[in-house]
């Protein structure tokens, strides 16, 4: 079996296993890092399961992802991450750019159940560090920190440990107060606070593709001053090696971020306007792969061949080929053709997906970013005003 063969099956088994699972999303005020950060993770996904993937296939992936200078453009893209000898499925959503705070961001933030957030380490915290926070906390999406560019706090400012660690302490601060400030629940603002000792911060290199976080500095004996060393003499493979960005940062977000079906059960009474009591909405917080079928879509976008690709998050029930489904403001029912995931750039038919996953599907000719698509009436996740005709009046 071919490498992304053994990759679909693997990806096909986590997904309904709900509890590996995790939707995710990075946000960054503008030029923190967040495309470099995102390329290295998807090239870093090819290599993580070891199982999957012979060592030569690896390269082979890896080089032919180089050479295509991978900036992925899907809406998303589904990895596996090995971690503690477990297989896990990290669902990553594209949050589109960063000028643009509308609609779109929210509607990405609410299809994801944590978030990355990416920090330049010389600039700290930024006016747009603070807009994604706040979307973050409003859509009650966990956050976890990366303190990025830590190779030019050492190789440019030259600063000393001490210095450093100071630096370290001023971002986690900034980054906390806000946190803290937009939540009012007091045990929550304890949990969702982000540490180095629990490893929800972590920093690192985006760009040469190392990075540390507490629990990696226990668990191997690398220290402060190795990542020090090796940086002042470029050794920036060398780093990538012994604390590979991939594995760092994926680890946290393990650890860290809730999986759909812990998460779903806080998020849909805060994420969705609809009656709890009712099936739908019972059946949301349960994250049932075997209840209605509730679908937001968070992005359209047209693929050459299959049309127009409709990605968004299962909330309830299992999406399959065939299936028949209402849109919100829309009359009549639009039948699903392909179901999807993407696995780098490619999209992989995978013909159903249960509830808890983000998934590409085409078929939904009348949705539109925002749309629900539903198998049963609801309360959609977001009032959509179609523009109809224009009335022409004559005078
Ligand atoms: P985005 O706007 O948040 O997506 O940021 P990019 O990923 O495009 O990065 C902005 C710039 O910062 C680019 O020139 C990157 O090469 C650079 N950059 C990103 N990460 C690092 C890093 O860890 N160290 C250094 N020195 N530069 C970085």
């Amino acid at each position: 079996m071919g490498r992304q063969k053994k990759m679909v099956k693997k990806v096909k088994e986590l997904m309904s296993e709900r509890e590996k699972i995790r939707n995710i999303g990075i946000v960054a005020h503008i030029d923190h890092g967040k495309t470099t950060l995102t390329d290295n993770l998807l090239a870093g996904a090819g290599m993580i399961s070891e199982d999957l993937a012979g060592e030569q296939l690896f390269m082979d992936f890896d080089e032919e992802e180089q050479e295509r200078g991978i900036t992925i453009d899907a809406a998303n893209v589904s990895m596996v991450h090995d971690f503690d000898n477990d297989n896990y499925l990290i669902n990553l959503i594209d949050t589109p750019g960063h000028v643009d705070f509308g609609g779109d961001v929210t509607r990405a933030m609410r299809a994801v159940d944590g978030a990355v957030v990416v920090v330049d380490a010389v600039e700290g915290s930024m006016p747009q560090t603070e807009t994604v926070l706040r979307q973050a906390i409003k859509e009650n999406v966990k956050p976890v920190l990366f303190i990025n560019k830590v190779d030019r706090l050492i190789n440019e400012l030259e600063l000393s440990p001490q210095e450093m660690q100071q630096k370290f302490i001023s971002v986690i601060e900034e980054v906390n107060e806000k946190v803290t400030g937009m939540i009012e629940d007091e045990e929550k603002k304890k949990e969702w606070k982000v540490s180095v000792n629990d490893g929800s911060v972590a920093f690192g290199s985006a760009l040469y593709n190392w990075a540390l976080s507490f629990p990696h500095m226990e668990e191997t004996g690398i220290s402060f001053k190795e990542i020090i060393d090796h940086c002042r003499n470029e050794e920036h493979l060398e780093l990538h090696k012994k604390s590979p960005l991939h594995q760092i940062v994926l680890n946290m977000v393990i650890r860290h971020l809730p999986n759909p079906l812990t998460a779903q059960e806080y998020r849909i009474p805060t994420i969705w306007d609809g009656d709890l009591e009712r099936d739908v909405g019972e059946q949301m917080v349960a994250c049932d792969p075997d209840g209605e079928t509730a679908f937001m879509v968070t992005d359209i976008s047209v693929d050459p061949h299959a049309g127009e690709v409709a990605t968004g998050r299962l909330f309830s029930g299992t999406l399959k080929e065939g299936m028949e489904l209402e849109i919100n403001g829309v009359p009549g029912k639009n039948r699903i053709q392909q179901v999807g995931i993407f696995m780098g750039p490619d999209r992989v038919d995978v013909n159903k997906v249960p509830a808890g996953n983000i998934v590409a599907v085409t078929g939904l000719k009348e949705a539109i970013a925002g749309s629900t698509a539903s198998s049963t009436e609801m309360t959609p996740f977001e009032s959509i005003k179609h523009i109809s005709e224009p009335v022409v009046t004559v005078a």
